[in-house]
């Protein structure tokens, strides 16, 4: 049955993706609610901007009243919770907005909600959910061998993690005690089209096309848990309409990469794809040999080693299964970035 569905931070990365899904390959109705910050794109929603099922709103999650207005405007069925201050090196430089979205912002939507849900009734009372979509940051690094379960003990590093593993659990209390049914999913990387340029693949890949140095934190050793966007997507939807009520899941796709191994395979692939389009990349010839853009840079504070993600719960209780192999899905990136850079 086709739902509303109130979509915070949807003009960011993920929830751009997640609308651009939700138009295109399902019947529900998008309320995007976002103030559009520094890393939001516009960009990313213009395949369904037109759609008489999606409706923006520009607006605070820390602003009650607007929230407010929100929820009974629209009645939505569901919240799916993405908006949040999610780069780390920024929670790092000032971690104000960080305290304030993640934290604050989503005590504040929980509160809009709990109030709202406490007039539903029916079946309408029975399918409402509030969707929280957190991260594997949460749990902190790991030695190796080591997995992230859903039951790992939460051990965040940076400001960032920090400020959304303390919206895990304001999420997890609001469920126990006010009995708000709540759904929480924790993701490892992402990536894919739009991603904002401060995040590692997109800095690569934007570098080297521009012949300007590739930097990389350290030794480059630390490892990632990679997951296509469009697969987080499905796994998100897939928690939404099957998960339990209180659960958490963990989404990911046992794609664990070394930092330096991403930037040598965007290298490579990148090699690959300018070999096929002599005429599309903007770059000289002498610039082809991209590793030798590769330059090591001073460590970020409190960098976590390594982050690997356990996702058979969600694989096996609620059929979830990723579409994308890390180089299926880097290549859909290349080439969105090759027609993005075309455009220009
Ligand atoms: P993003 O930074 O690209 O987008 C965040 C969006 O939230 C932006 O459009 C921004 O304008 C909006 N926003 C920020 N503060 C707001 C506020 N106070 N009120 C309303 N809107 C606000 O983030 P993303 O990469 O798309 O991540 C989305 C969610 O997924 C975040 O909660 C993040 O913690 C989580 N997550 C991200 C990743 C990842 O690899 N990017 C992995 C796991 C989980």
């Amino acid at each position: 049955m086709a739902q509303v569905i109130l979509v915070t931070g949807g003009a960011g990365f993920i929830g751009s993706a997640l609308i651009r899904y939700l138009i295109t390959e399902t019947d529900d109705s998008v309320v995007n609610i976002d103030c559009l910050t520094y890393a939001s794109n516009m960009d990313g929603l213009v395949e369904v901007i037109d759609s008489p099922r999606y409706h923006f709103i520009e607006a605070n999650i820390c602003d009650r009243a607007e929230i407010n207005v929100a929820l009974k405007r629209f009645q939505p069925d569901v919240i799916m919770h993405l908006a949040a201050e999610s780069h780390v090196d920024r929670s790092i430089n000032g971690a104000d907005e960080f305290i304030q979205t993640n934290i604050v912002g989503t005590f504040t939507l929980l509160e809009a909600c709990r109030d709202y849900y406490s007039a539903l009734q029916g079946e309408k009372r029975q399918g409402f959910r509030f969707h929280h979509i957190s991260t594997d940051e949460v749990y902190g690094d790991l030695e190796h061998g080591e997995l992230f379960t859903e039951g790992s003990a939460y051990k965040p590093s940076s400001p960032y993690s920090a400020t959304k593993a303390a919206a895990d659990h304001i999420v997890r209390a609001w469920h126990r005690t006010y009995a708000l049914p709540i759904l929480i999913s924790n993701c490892s990387n992402n990536y894919g089209p739009f991603q904002h340029i401060e995040k590692l693949i997109p800095q690569t890949i934007n570098n080297a096309l521009a012949g300007k140095p590739i930097p990389i934190y350290g030794n480059g050793l630390q490892i990632r848990d990679w997951l296509y966007v469009e697969d987080h997507v499905t796994a998100l939807y897939t928690v939404l309409r099957k998960g339990r009520v209180g659960e958490t899941y963990n989404i990911g796709a046992n794609c664990e990469k070394r930092n330096i191994d991403v930037v040598n395979i965007i290298c490579e692939q990148l090699e690959e794809l300018a070999g096929n389009n002599p005429n599309s990349l903007k770059m000289s010839k002498g610039q082809i040999g991209f590793k030798s853009l590769i330059v090591y840079v001073e460590d970020r504070a409190g960098h976590d080693i390594r982050y690997a993600i356990d996702s058979s719960k969600l694989q096996r209780e609620l059929s979830w299964k990723p579409t994308e192999t890390f180089e299926s899905g880097l290549r859909k990136t290349l080439q969105w970035y090759f027609i993005e850079s075309n455009r220009v």
